[in-house]
């Protein structure tokens, strides 16, 4: 990845940014900055010999003013204090700017779920839920899949919950099985919003992205889903990549048949008669649409000058640092935040709680439908807001939007005294 940004720091920036454009009082605008609190913890679980191993875990609650904490939970060695406190901050003012009824949370393990069994995952995963149980529930927190996490990890989660509160709760978390009361559609939901996020950016700019050419860094669900139904609206997909590098076909790929390829070899390397590239190399590719869909960080100042797509959606949540954005701005790069772009996840994790709320589902026609309702909706939005407050790039605007919400419920409820 790029330099070393801490993401904490980062969304702070953002905000901040936004704050330039709106006259909120300085102490709420502080609220706004910090999460309302941090769980660390000690999970201390058995492997497989018998023995003991203790790791730390977090769950950072941003804002609750909109509604129940809402935020995944993600494995990877890389995982600190600060990046879960960014990643919940970001939830908040993505639920916002969707005008999905949640704050924000995340929470995250500082793992790599590669070093032990599913036996040991479970073990973990419900040491975690143990130690989640006062904070999460239905109304209070509602957790989700992320970065190698998915539907084992939230099935374990909500029957530990479910054992220990005596109850039925499937609310208490999305992202489940579809038999576990998970919704149609919330697989694909994230890279789904990628695609009409990047198809809306091309109409806004009087662009067709039929035949717009396109780089994909990271191909994992959002990732992998995003180039899929990219290449349905006409996109031509030439370059993908993951952990191991990347591949470059200025024919194009089929997405699917390289998702199939990298679920058969565990890479995108090797595909057909396809050039490998590195990392670097595809984020730089003079494309018209760059997907980042790995992990924060992704593209700094440096890396920004050598960019050359039109257009970045921000698949992954927090790919640019602020200083890139700077150097976009500049180059009139339009880049399509990761608080609008890859809100999909959140928006179908909302109708899987509704769903489990009501015990009635929805096909995956009327997931979908509804997805891009809200989508195009929140996308029209961050635009007025952009023309209409001269904001330096689309990321101000959606913070604008969303931290407009967010102020709003907090001055409707009251100060206490
Ligand atoms: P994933 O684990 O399914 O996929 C991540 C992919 O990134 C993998 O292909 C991995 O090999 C690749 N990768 C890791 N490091 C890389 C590097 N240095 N260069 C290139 N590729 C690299 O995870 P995901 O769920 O697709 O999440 C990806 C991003 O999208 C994360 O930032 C996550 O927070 C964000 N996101 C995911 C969802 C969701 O619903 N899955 C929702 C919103 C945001």
């Amino acid at each position: 990845m790029g330099d070393q940004a801490n993401p904490f720091e980062s969304l702070q920036e953002q905000v901040d940014d936004a704050g330039a454009y709106l006259d909120t009082a300085p102490g709420v605008l502080d609220r706004l900055k910090n999460p309302e609190r941090v769980l660390e913890t000690n999970l201390t679980f058995e492997l497989d010999d018998g023995s003991l191993e203790t790791v730390r875990a977090y769950r950072s609650q941003f804002n609750g003013d909109r509604g129940p904490y809402k935020g995944g939970i993600r494995y990877h060695p890389g995982v600190t204090r600060d990046e879960v406190k960014a990643l919940s901050g970001w939830m908040a003012y993505k639920c916002a700017v969707v005008d999905v009824p949640y704050g924000g949370g995340k929470g995250g393990i500082a793992i790599d779920p590669a070093d032990y069994s599913e036996t040991e995952l479970e073990r973990l995963t419900r040491a975690f839920a143990t130690e989640l149980r006062p904070l999460i529930g239905e109304d209070r927190d509602i957790p989700a899949p992320d970065v190698n996490t998915g539907q084992r990890e939230m099935n374990w989660i909500k029957d530990t919950y479910e054992t220990l509160e005596n109850t039925t709760a499937p609310g208490v978390i999305t992202g489940k099985a579809l038999d576990s009361g998970g919704s149609e559609g919330r697989v694909e939901a994230t890279g789904r919003s990628v695609a009409l996020a990047a198809r809306e950016t091309f109409d806004w700019l009087d662009r067709d992205i039929a035949g717009a050419t396109v780089a994909v860094q990271g191909y994992g669900n959002a990732g992998s889903v995003a180039a899929a139904l990219i290449d349905d609206l006409g996109g031509d997909v030439v370059a993908v990549s993951d952990s191991s590098g990347g591949i470059h076909d200025s024919d194009g790929f089929d997405p699917r048949a390289v998702k199939a390829h990298k679920a058969e070899t565990g890479a995108v390397g090797g595909y057909g008669d396809a050039e490998s590239i590195t990392n670097e190399a595809l984020l730089t590719l003079d494309v018209d649409l760059l997907v980042p869909a790995a992990l924060e960080n992704a593209i700094n100042g440096d890396l920004a000058a050598d960019v050359r797509a039109d257009v970045i959606a921000e698949a992954a949540n927090g790919p640019l640092t602020p200083d890139a954005d700077e150097v976009l701005v500049e180059k009139d790069t339009y880049v399509v935040p990761d608080i609008l772009a890859n809100a999909g996840g959140v928006t179908v994790s909302y109708f899987e709680w509704v769903q489990n709320r009501q015990r009635f589902y929805w096909t995956e026609e009327r997931v979908n439908e509804e997805l891009e309702r809200v989508i195009t909706e929140a996308f029209e939005g961050m635009v007025d807001a952009y023309e209409a407050r001269d904001t330096p790039n689309l990321r101000t605007a959606a913070y604008v939007v969303a931290i407009d919400r967010i102020v709003d419920a907090y001055g409707q409820a009251g100060n206490w005294p």
